[in-house]
């Protein structure tokens, strides 16, 4: 197939949109983490009590301040979260139940918020749990731990691992926080109080926030273009490729240039032939797929007479045309054991 290349504003323009479209789609679909917050206990199980206080209560309402600090994290521009929460009223919801939940979801991140009690009232501190170690879960577990420590400033009792259902059922990565002791008075103080119920909210959130900058992103998919550049079917070798306004290489002795590891969208690629104005076209690349840029240009053929020279006064032009791009070639072929192929990606 012959193509004609003119320069397409209009069509460029399109192109961009699209491309500027599809990578802010791409970009929301990576970011995006669903979180489930879950309270401990609830309903007929108080879990532990201590100093007028129920676990149940306490963390119900740090839960609840987690859960509103990470829809107001995402929609105040930072990472984009869905949150959800096993329970926000009073209630008994079965261990089995919540980790179903959060699977049923297809959740990315499961914290369960308990406070811990104990006999003597001498016990104290913040520990942390996950099923294993060490593992993503751990990771996230040794960070809610460090942050609680850094805000509470509670006996440091470390991560730690636990058989505990809603860790071991929980078909994500998932964490269990023991504030502190509600049995133990210094501890209480703090789990009495709004402003340190907020601070441990604001802690949880910071943990996940590291926990999320230190996991890469998903790879983005990428695919590829395969540039090919032919005058009259022969291939053109040392042809300066253009993909949008960046140099991204020359074609090679079988006039082709492939470009890998291309974000999907819609590119301009440009070929420069010295004497020319640049050959464009539009081309679109889909995840996992080779996209085709085919420059098949025509040089017109040369009117011969009847001893078969080439070189009337009517083909003055295109000789000379001929005669600058074999100039160019040789040039842009000089050139080429200079210049390294770059990666735009
Ligand atoms: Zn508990």
């Amino acid at each position: 197939m012959r193509r004609r290349f003119a320069g397409a504003l209009v069509m460029r323009f399109v192109a961009l949109l699209l491309a500027f479209f599809a990578m802010s789609v791409s970009n929301q679909r990576a970011q995006a983490q669903a979180i489930v917050v879950d309270p401990g206990h609830g309903g007929e199980d108080p879990g532990g009590s201590g100093n007028g206080m129920d676990e149940k209560d306490i963390v119900l309402d740090t839960s609840l301040r987690f859960f509103e600090l990470l829809r107001e994290s995402g929609a105040q521009g930072g990472r984009n979260w869905t949150a959800e929460i096993t329970r926000d009223t009073d209630v008994f919801i079965p261990l089995a139940n919540r980790a179903s939940y959060a699977n049923s979801l297809g959740a990315d991140r499961f914290l369960s918020i308990h406070a811990n009690a104990f006999a003597d009232p001498q016990a104290n501190g913040t520990e942390t749990f996950s099923a294993g170690e060490p593992t993503t879960s751990s990771e996230m577990r040794d960070l809610v731990q460090e942050e609680m420590i850094a805000e509470w400033g509670l006996t440091d009792r470390g991560g730690k691992t636990a058989n505990f259902t809603v860790l071991t059922a929980t078909s994500m990565p998932a964490s269990l926080s023991e504030l502190g002791f509600v049995t133990n008075p210094g501890d209480a103080a703090l789990l009495a109080s709004d402003n340190a119920r907020q601070r441990a909210a604001q802690a949880h959130l910071r943990a996940l926030e590291r926990h999320f900058e230190g996991v890469p992103e998903p790879e983005p998919q990428v695919g590829a273009i395969l540039v090919q550049v032919s005058l009259n079917t022969e291939p053109l070798q040392g042809i300066q490729i253009h993909l949008d306004d960046t140099d991204v290489g020359l074609t090679d002795e079988n006039g082709s240039l492939l470009l890998e590891d291309v974000a999907p969208g819609t590119y301009v690629v440009r070929a420069t032939l010295a004497g020319n104005n640049p050959f464009e076209l539009s081309t679109t690349v889909r995840e996992g797929e080779t996209a085709r840029a085919t420059f098949e240009l025509e040089q017109e053929p040369e009117p011969t007479d009847a001893a078969g020279c080439g070189c009337s006064s009517q083909g003055g032009k295109p000789m000379q045309s001929l005669v600058l791009l074999l100039g160019a070639l040789l040039l842009v072929l000089r050139r080429k054991a200079k210049l390294a192929r770059t990666q735009p990606f």
